[in-house]
């Protein structure tokens, strides 16, 4: 039984899609106006560990994701920069794809492209004004909130907050109250534009989607009027998913979504990262500090999604410790032969993983933690009781059992388990700790330690056992 925080009660709600086994998922995706920032990247790991927990309970899920390439701050940065929106926006999309790939995000099955889809954004809005939900005003469409009753519900703002008859033209607006918002702007100077035909009107009217309609015209034309799941970032609570619901709900008269889910932002010294405040990393800044996009998947799944999270880069690096002890434990179990001992038979049912009662149990905490809502802390904290308890008395399990339910479990954790190789120190670190030998060996320690020191700086440390030294990537 899968659990999840649904924003339209304010409550757990157990998950039960529209279709008995499909899951239709929207998530709001990146504004390709700059390099995303690792705050950004949090709420799509917290999406990407959404759509692997419903998998790993059995569904097939469609994930949509839209690229927002056409708003204000896109316009704003490609007229600076004196290139139309698609040439500016073209190598930021592509960072963003290679972002998500370095963090293990699971390619959603589309990506739309807000400007591909003009025409299913004007024939929504024509439908909105057919319904009177929609008006002109000076070749711009807004949206009436005084006619869709339940406009505020998802957010909780009350109809007192209702400022009936203002307007609001910009794409993002952070107010506490509500105001018609724009729909199709009409065109200015320096602005794209595309003709919209709406009836009643003798020319097209040139102008340009307002941003929050997008996602109801793609999320609809993928999935139908209505689908299961949509998620983004808290801050998209409202304005931005309100309106949403407000335009599809209006044009087609059916519920929009039936599970929304918003993510807690990522902080700085208490403050949310956000590019204006340019208290910001991105994924490159990170790598270029040495770490490894992983270690921040890492950090981000050690707290809960709906917890704000405060990021230092103390913590990132305590995650990547945590990750690197990980990876070891996983190489040593690979290094460990075959044993299979008394009470680890076979699984009793083909698909079912792992055998042994133990792990079974194991199994048992790991899903009901990622169930109770993605309690991602909580798996984490099953999977680090599983280790130590080998590690107190190995005898006692079935290394390749172990094994088989850490790939299991990271088929939701997305750590790369599967992939860890043993790192073979390259030529010049293995030369070097000959040289070391044969230095300690004639006593000269001095020497010795100044190779050490050097091998440390190739990002290698020695450890000396009764055997022979051993290198280890630090
Ligand atoms: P944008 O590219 O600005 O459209 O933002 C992309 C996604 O990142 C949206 O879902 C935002 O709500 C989300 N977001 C923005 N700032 C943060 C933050 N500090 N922590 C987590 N998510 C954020
Ligand atoms: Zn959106």
């Amino acid at each position: 039984m899968l659990t999840l925080y649904n924003f339209l009660t304010r409550k757990k709600e157990i998950f039960k899609p529209i279709y008995r086994n499909k899951v239709g998922l929207y998530t709001c995706g990146p504004t390709v106006y700059n390099y995303a920032h690792i705050g950004n990247l949090r709420t799509y790991i917290f999406e990407d560990i959404l759509r692997r927990t419903l998998e790993y309970a059995g569904y097939k899920v469609k994930h949509v994701m839209n690229i927002t390439d056409v708003d204000d701050k896109i316009i704003k940065g490609a007229n600076a920069e004196n290139k139309n929106i698609y040439d500016f926006s073209e190598s930021y999309k592509k960072a963003f794809f290679n972002d998500i790939k370095k963090l293990h995000i699971l390619p959603a099955w589309k990506y739309p492209d807000a400007t591909k889809h003009i025409k299913e954004m004007i024939t929504l809005i024509q439908k909105l004004l057919k319904s009177r939900f929609a008006y002109k005003v000076g070749g711009s469409v807004y949206f009436d909130i005084s006619k869709f009753k339940s406009y505020g519900n998802l957010s909780r703002l009350k109809k007192r907050e209702l400022k009936i008859g203002a307007r609001v033209d910009t794409d993002e607006y952070a107010k506490n109250t509500g105001e018609d918002f724009v729909l199709w702007k009409a065109v200015r100077a320096g602005e794209p534009s595309w003709p919209a035909r709406f009836a009643g009107e003798a020319r097209p009217l040139w102008g340009r989607p307002g941003w929050h309609i997008e996602c109801s015209a793609m999320s609809m034309k993928y999935f139908g009027k209505s689908f299961d799941i949509h998620a983004g970032a808290i801050d998209l609570l409202f304005p931005h998913h309100e309106n949403e619901i407000a335009q599809s709900e209006g044009a087609t008269g059916k519920k929009f979504v039936k599970y929304f889910l918003e993510g807690e932002h990522l902080l700085v010294n208490g403050k949310r990262m956000a590019k204006s405040a340019g208290n910001f990393f991105t994924l490159r800044d990170l790598e270029k500090k040495g770490f490894n996009p992983l270690a921040f998947r890492y950090f981000t799944l050690s707290a809960h999604y709906r917890s704000q999270l405060n990021f230092t880069l103390e913590s990132l690096k305590a995650a990547q410790n945590s990750l690197e002890r990980l990876w070891e434990f996983v190489l040593n179990l690979k290094a460990t032969p075959l044993s299979l001992k008394p009470g680890f038979k076979s699984p009793k049912k083909p698909g079912f993983f792992p055998s042994g009662a133990v792990l079974i149990k194991v199994r048992e905490a790991f899903q009901s933690a990622l169930f109770d809502d993605l309690n991602t802390p909580k798996a984490l904290a099953v999977l680090w009781n599983l280790i130590n308890d080998y590690n107190k008395n190995p005898k006692k399990f079935d290394a390749r059992a172990i094994l088989g339910l850490l790939y299991d479990f990271d088929k939701v954790l997305g750590l790369g388990l599967r992939a860890v190789r043993p790192v073979r120190p390259p030529k010049e670190v293995l030369s070097l700790l000959k040289k070391r030998e044969i230095a300690r060996k004639a006593g000269n320690f001095a020497i010795a330690d100044e190779i050490r020191r050097k091998i440390k700086q190739l990002g290698w440390q020695v450890k000396d056992t009764p055997s022979r030294p051993e290198l280890i990537h630090a």
